[in-house]
């Protein structure tokens, strides 16, 4: 595993950016769930022979848990809500892979998510890898960003970080480190009010919290939007990279008009990996263009 990442320079519609490569740490683990399991993958864990954990049936997390597990030789298993026909019958993405790992995917709606106690010899994960020891990765990847912004002599107030959010785990933490960096995010999965909550779950502190940017839309999570298509599509035309489809579109989305407002502030986007989930959404996003008969310039 390799978590000293490249930071490249881009021009993504006439702007500069530099990109944080985080989506090539490794081929299991990449983004901000490589970075936040760094500490499980690198410690020497005693007495556990289980992990449980929950979230979607397409979730990034199960899938770097999956390959955990494996590592390590212990068992895995992960409750979900529902699980789609469709996948069921033909697996892909993340739940694929999950399932080539021996993962245990459970479906159960009584199952209690954050409030669930861990056994014996059980190590619980809650949803997203919120978790204090996602502290030790992050606290890493604070460390490369600073080393490259000194040696680069960018200064510390015309330099910001970006990233998107889910459970904020990864922002709320890297803001804590970098100090007086300025990280800004979006919220993905819920509104600010959602994203506030979760950064008080881990940290009381508001002082240290990152800088919650705008959105142009309310976006629902896990929807099917053109605009995001669309980014996805301009980006790896323009930068060659590619970028995952929940979350780095309204990334992008947000990041762009900031930019357009802050043209002289260096903007340095942290990649959030997570490019086996493409593969479900990609199918999905397909049979949407077909469905409504709209025309993607690609
Ligand atoms: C999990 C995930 C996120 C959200 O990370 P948080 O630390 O929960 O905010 C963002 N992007 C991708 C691709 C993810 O897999």
């Amino acid at each position: 595993m390799n978590f000293d990442t490249p930071i490249e320079k881009i021009k993504f519609e006439q702007f500069d950016f530099f990109v944080k490569r985080d989506d090539m740490i490794d081929e299991f683990f990449s983004g901000n769930k490589a970075r936040k399991l760094h500490w499980f993958l690198t410690n020497d864990i005693k007495n556990i022979n289980k992990i449980v954990s929950y979230g979607s049936s397409q979730s990034n997390l199960l899938y770097s848990l999956s390959k955990l597990a494996q590592n390590r030789n212990w068992k895995f298993d992960f409750y979900v809500d529902h699980i789609a026909k469709q996948i069921k019958l033909e697996p892909k993405g993340n739940y694929k892979g999950a399932l080539e790992f021996k993962a245990n995917i459970i479906e159960d709606i009584n199952f209690p998510k954050e409030k669930y106690v861990a056994k014996k010899q059980e190590l619980f994960i809650q949803e997203g890898g919120r978790d204090k020891r996602a502290q030790f990765g992050i606290k890493i990847l604070s460390q490369e960003l600073k080393n490259w912004i000194d040696k680069n002599g960018l200064k510390y107030n015309q330099t910001k970080i970006m990233l998107p959010s889910g459970t904020g785990t990864t922002a709320l933490y890297l803001q804590k480190y970098l100090k007086d960096i300025e990280v800004l995010t979006c919220c993905c999965v819920g509104d600010e009010n959602y994203l506030l909550k979760q950064f008080s779950m881990l940290e009381k502190d508001n002082k240290t919290y990152p800088t919650i940017l705008p959105r142009a839309k309310k976006y629902h999570f896990g929807k099917l939007y053109k605009e995001f298509f669309e980014i996805y599509n301009k980006l790896l035309q323009e930068t060659k990279i590619e970028f995952e489809l929940l979350y780095d579109p309204i990334g992008w989305i947000t990041i762009l008009q900031y930019k357009k407002e802050n043209p002289n502030t260096n903007i340095i986007y942290i990649h959030q990996g997570g490019l086996k989930g493409n593969e479900t959404m990609i199918d999905r996003y397909v049979r949407y263009i077909k469905n409504r008969k709209t025309s993607f310039v690609l």
